[in-house]
């Protein structure tokens, strides 16, 4: 079937017909995603010589009137094509809650939900099944704030107990690749549970990516799954769908980059069409209004959020995924 896109390919890019066309005019059935799927929905249009379908309006993408070997072009044309830059962000181990003042909400968080509001930007957290095992009590004010940040466009990854055999957390937790499969199930079933709506994306515990009895069971239950690195970015499909790279913003306190480094090695991400994944820890950040170019504190971290977006709208890591995973089906 690729040689024949690619063929397909080849005649569309001598065609002067073939305009790209967006992700939305390309996902005629409408799954969130670009695929052969879409491709194989026109075909039935056309075979089927349809003029009742719902698909039959959406099956025109290039709006010509007709449905043809064009439209196919254009989605072809839209899958090879080397995708716009993207940038989404995940913060990892959300802990928002203080259990050394009863449970209050940690003021550091209150502060990145407001400032995300005030900047339009939406963060995914990454964390465990709210309660483990998943049925187990959960205080029904902490549930309520999470929805309510669900409701207002915030979203949850997958972060299963980092203690739970994924990678030699402790003594007495080493790995043990027979452990996680359950680790998982309990994550998927909590977000259930409490009705959090999460992508099948997985945010690897520590550096549980490194170790490779792993990824059978990750492949099997997650579509992508993204690692604890420090300084990398997603190019194209050339890294495994299930070690996706992560920029972490803890690279300043590292000293793997000061934060001019940091906005240059985004801004160079950025213009090569890369998939960046901005990774923070606001569990363990140091709250300060002081910028400087080598800590990992909330000053520089909202600098270069800011300067990030302002390059590329951050958006949902599900939302980008669903963009590209065209990428590495190929
Ligand atoms: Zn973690």
């Amino acid at each position: 079937m690729l040689s024949l896109a690619m063929s397909c390919y080849a005649q569309s890019t001598s065609d002067t017909s073939s305009k790209l066309y967006s992700f939305i005019a390309c996902d005629v059935n409408n799954d969130k995603s670009v695929d052969i799927a879409d491709i194989n929905t026109i075909v039935s249009v056309i075979l089927k010589n349809a003029t009742d379908s719902t698909f039959v309006q959406q099956s025109d993408v290039n709006d010509d009137g007709s449905v043809d070997i064009a439209d196919i072009n254009s989605v072809i044309a839209f899958i090879l094509t080397p995708p716009r830059a993207a940038i989404s962000w995940v913060d990892d181990d959300f802990n928002a809650f203080d259990w050394s003042k009863d449970g209050a909400l940690r003021p550091v968080y209150q502060e990145l939900h407001d400032f995300c509001l005030e900047h339009n930007v939406r963060l995914d957290f990454a964390r465990g099944s709210f309660s483990t095992p998943y049925n187990a009590h959960v205080i029904q004010a902490h549930l309520d704030l999470c929805l309510q940040w669900q409701s207002e466009g915030f979203h949850y990854l997958y972060h299963p107990n980092h203690s739970m055999g994924w990678y030699d957390y402790d003594v007495e937790h080493p790995h043990d690749a027979s452990k996680i499969e359950e680790s998982a199930m309990d994550c998927f079933l909590g977000f259930e549970y409490y009705g959090f709506d999460a992508p099948k994306i997985l945010v690897w515990p520590g550096d549980s990516h490194k170790f490779e009895d792993n990824y059978p069971v990750v492949r099997r239950l997650y579509d992508c799954a993204i690692s604890a690195t420090y300084k990398e970015t997603n190019h194209r499909a050339e890294n495994d769908r299930h070690c996706l790279k992560r920029l972490s913003l803890e690279c300043l306190k590292m000293g793997y980059l000061t934060k001019t480094e940091f906005k240059q090695y985004l801004k160079e991400a950025v213009d090569r069409g890369d998939w960046i994944i901005l990774g923070t820890h606001f569990v363990s950040i140091t709250e300060s209004d002081v910028p400087d170019e080598t800590s990992y504190n909330t000053a520089n971290a909202y600098e270069i959020i800011q300067y990030a977006d302002s390059l590329c709208h951050i958006r949902p890591t599900g939302d980008v995924w669903a963009e590209r995973k065209h990428m590495w089906g190929l």
